[in-house]
């Protein structure tokens, strides 16, 4: 059997981290096993899809490399693979196929309940104390008189029949073993809506077998309707995929993850500057245990140590400091010449300052984690974005700050025109001991200060190398106008 796996988000927004985790450890599973990773888009539900969070979707996806091989491919408005469409909202007349099947075989049923005459059954099971289940009037109503009722225009839905009451439902979970569902809360549900679209549970069924769905791998939540799916595709005569719930993540604070405890979505990490490498790496660790020590993976490396057996169920926490190592330890690996090719394209870098970029990033590449960061301190070399910060102008308040300032400056005036050295630099230092009895802390700070604008930050070694002696005379002189 070739294996064949899919990820199927619903556009409602951008790609979340859980979201990405799914694709993941579905399109491992493929490259694995040389399967089919499959792109399906379920965008029935007219309520909560947004036609426009679709294409950031996929962007996102491209940009991680998870690429589909089979999947709506937008930009050439295309579909592509042998069981087109991928997008569900274009085959709406195969799940009304599928439903009218079940119907014909009497294992579903149209249904002509309003939605006033469930919601006081629902009441009435809250006031006994009982679980919901819905027992609707027309489940054994004939074929012909249901057809009858249609022909007079009466609204319907389609609800599966629900056969196996009162036992209990079992499944062989690919993580977690046989897993056991008491069925008393299972009651005849929504194929088919009053407004003609498919429920998720059927349109996913539907599709998972005709598309030749061999697994499935989705978080856990998904759990209750892995039941109703097995039960849908069994009616219709099909051997359900095997089926794997991938533990929940949850934020530091150990609640569900959440918008407030860091689940920002994949966009948000590429505009803060994350490598799609570190992004893969960390994602796949949410929930995969290596069982080594090792904790940096290549995309390489991940699909040969990918295994079922090391897919946890205990829950994963998702650790952004961890992210923010990941992300050194991956821009670690790259040479020079592809640092530049990616800061250059993610800093949006104008041709003029390539060559400022290539000379940067050896001495500078320590001192960043995020190309975002390196975005900042490469900004501190640019003429234009010197500016004091309030905690420069403070150190620059101190007694002996502006008289140091004004006499580097003295001192940069007297160097003939050529980079400055660490000899040079030293010279000065001395000069400024004997002098002013300046040094230490006192020397440090204020002139770190009027060449970065800030106090923190890399060392003073460095930036006499690499800034121009042009622009630490205009630094200095903008410094003194300034305190
Ligand atoms: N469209 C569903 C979702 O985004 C897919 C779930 C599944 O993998 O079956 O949650």
């Amino acid at each position: 059997m070739s294996v064949r796996v899919r990820f199927a988000p619903s556009p409602t927004g951008f790609l979340h981290v859980g979201g990405a985790r799914t694709a993941l450890f579905n399109y491992l599973f493929a490259k694995k096993n040389k399967g089919s990773f499959v792109l399906r888009i379920e965008d029935t539900d007219q309520d909560r899809n947004q036609e426009d969070s679709l294409a950031p979707l996929l962007e996102s996806l491209k940009w991680l490399g998870l690429n589909w091989d089979e999947g709506p491919n937008i930009q050439e408005n295309q579909t592509q693979g042998p069981y087109a469409p991928y997008r569900q909202k274009n085959r709406l007349n195969i799940y009304k196929e599928k439903a009218l099947e079940l119907v014909e075989k009497e294992k579903a049923y149209y249904c002509f309940m309003s939605p006033e005459e469930e919601a006081q059954q629902k009441v009435q099971a809250i006031q006994k104390g009982v679980p919901f289940r819905v027992s609707s009037p027309y489940r054994n109503l004939a074929l012909k008189s249901a057809k009858e009722k249609i022909k007079k225009s009466k609204s319907f839905c389609i609800r599966f029949k629900v056969s196996e009451q009162n036992h209990h439902y079992k499944l062989q979970d690919l993580i977690r073993g046989p897993v056991q569902f008491p069925s008393d809360s299972l009651g005849d549900f929504i194929l088919i809506r009053t407004d003609g679209f498919p429920v998720y549970n059927f349109s996913c069924s539907v599709d998972d077998s005709l598309m030749k769905i061999s697994h499935v791998f989705r978080g856990e939540e998904h759990l209750s309707n892995t039941i109703k799916q097995q039960l849908i595709q069994r009616a219709l005569g099909f051997h359900p995929p095997q089926v794997g719930h991938l533990s929940i993540i949850l934020g530091k604070n150990k609640k569900k993850l959440s918008k407030r405890s860091g689940a920002e979505s994949i966009q948000h990490y590429k505009a803060e500057g994350y490598l799609p490498s570190a992004i893969i790496n960390f994602l796949a660790l949410l929930g995969w245990n290596p069982k080594t020590e090792q904790e940096f993976f290549s995309k390489e490396e991940l699909i040969k140590s990918f295994s079922l057996e090391s897919l946890n169920t205990s829950s994963a926490v998702f650790d952004e400091d961890k992210l923010l190592w990941l992300n050194e330890e991956h821009i670690k690996t790259l040479t020079d010449q592809e640092l530049f090719q990616i800061l250059n394209r993610f800093l949006k870098n104008p041709k003029t300052q390539e060559e400022l970029l290539i000379k940067l990033i050896p001495p500078l590449r320590s001192s960043f984690k995020t190309l975002k960061q390196a975005g900042k301190i490469i900004s501190l070399f640019l003429d234009e974005d010197f500016k004091l910060e309030e905690s420069a102008r403070e150190t620059l308040k101190w007694p002996k700050s502006k008289i140091l300032i004004e006499k580097w400056l003295a001192f940069l005036k007297k160097q003939p025109n050529r980079p400055l050295s660490l000899d040079d630099f030293k010279l000065f230092q001395k000069q400024i001991q004997m002098e002013e009895q300046i040094k230490g802390k006192e020397f440090f700070m204020p002139l770190r200060c009027a060449l970065m604008g800030y106090q923190e930050g890399l060392e003073i070694k460095l930036l006499i190398e690499l800034l121009s002696p042009r622009q630490m005379k205009q630094r200095a002189e903008k410094t003194l106008a300034l305190i």
